[in-house]
């Protein structure tokens, strides 16, 4: 079959997941060059290359160019096999990209599928293991799949040491979404998970939070001993079709005031857009909703993960996607 070409040079880890994703659903053959090619270290980093090597692995696939650092990749599928799968980083790459590079094919597997991956469950820059449980997976759920997680051990970046379990059923075909109206706002919930840190570092997160965006289920959530240390900010709104969960990391030399502003600031831009898909599920949804055919959704101003993600699906399903403008600075995505 002839080889996809893709030039990853806009994009980050994202464009090479997707390929991954979709090559082992269409059994079409990619070319992958400049690789990530404007991040400061271009290249497959250790997440980019765990994700090829367990693609190899459920799809029975080849890949040239699998090496730390390889700005150019050739994969080929072979044939997706349900079965139980264990896959570990070696770093506190994410967990949940990992996933979200496998789910997708695993749905079109021959068998249900468990998987086990170590690694790090709450990372800047990637799903906290949360928002995977209750955002994504709850519109996963509404397209017809069939899949659950359980956080086992959690893994802050930049130790790791996490590790999700994952249940999926096969789901040949998924059904179109509509989440252009979120519906009322039913609930919110704020937790502080943290470890190894002073208390007071994940009370200043919380307080904080609390004061720039009020919400009546809010705590500390110390997490199971575990290795490294680490504090985060988990914001959440549910609403009647779908909800959101905004997330910010304490890092060195960032206050405890700062992880808490940002998640808190974040989810209350995204309730003043009323949307239905926040910034990140958007760029998330793409791919499962092109592999239904159809369906679309509200959100805000979309990032670049949209245009590039976009791009990549266009080259291997024959669907087109349209962004609209519509109210309050609203976009509509739309997908047949
Ligand atoms: P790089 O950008 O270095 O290549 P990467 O491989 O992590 O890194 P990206 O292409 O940036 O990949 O993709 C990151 C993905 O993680 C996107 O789908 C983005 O929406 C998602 N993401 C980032 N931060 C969050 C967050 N706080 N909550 C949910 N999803 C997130």
């Amino acid at each position: 079959m002839k080889l996809i070409q893709l030039d990853g040079t806009e994009g980050g880890g994202q464009m090479l997941r997707t390929a991954l994703s979709l090559a082992m659903i269409t059994g079409q053959p990619f070319r992958m060059t400049n690789i990530r090619g404007r991040r400061p270290k271009p290249g497959l980093m250790r997440q980019h290359l765990t994700c090829v090597k367990a693609a190899c692995v459920i799809s029975d696939g080849t890949a040239d160019g699998a090496e730390i650092g390889s700005t150019d990749l050739v994969f080929r599928a072979g044939k997706l096999r349900g079965s139980s799968y264990q896959f570990a980083i070696g770093t506190a790459g994410s967990t949940g990209l990992l996933y979200q590079t496998l789910l997708p094919a695993l749905l079109h597997a021959d068998g249900p599928s468990t998987l086990r991956l170590e690694g790090g469950t709450h990372n800047p820059l990637a799903p906290p293991f949360e928002f995977l449980d209750h955002v994504f997976l709850p519109a996963l759920r509404r397209m017809g799949a069939e899949a659950t997680i359980s956080l086992i051990q959690s893994g802050f970046a930049p130790v790791g040491g996490g590790i999700i379990e994952c249940q999926i059923q096969p789901c040949p075909k998924l059904i179109p979404i509509d989440l252009h109206e979120r519906g009322e706002l039913i609930d919110m919930r704020l937790r502080v998970p943290t470890r190894n840190l002073p208390d007071t570092i994940a009370a200043r997160v919380l307080a904080t939070a609390l004061d720039q965006l009020p919400c009546e289920d809010a705590a500390v959530e110390p997490r199971e001993p575990g290795p490294g240390r680490g504090v985060c900010c988990l914001y959440q709104a549910n609403f009647a079709n779908t909800a959101e969960l905004s997330s910010s990391f304490g890092e060195l030399n960032v206050s405890a005031e700062r992880v808490g502003r940002r998640a808190a600031k974040a989810l209350a831009d995204f309730i003043g857009t009323h949307a239905a898909v926040g910034r990140h599920l958007a760029d998330q949804l793409l791919l499962p909703m092109a592999l239904a055919g159809g369906g679309g959704f509200t959100t805000m101003a979309p990032d670049e993960h949209v245009s590039t993600n976009i791009a990549v699906i266009g080259k291997f399903l024959p669907v087109k996607f349209q962004i609209d403008q519509a109210d309050r600075g609203k976009r509509v995505i739309t997908v047949a």
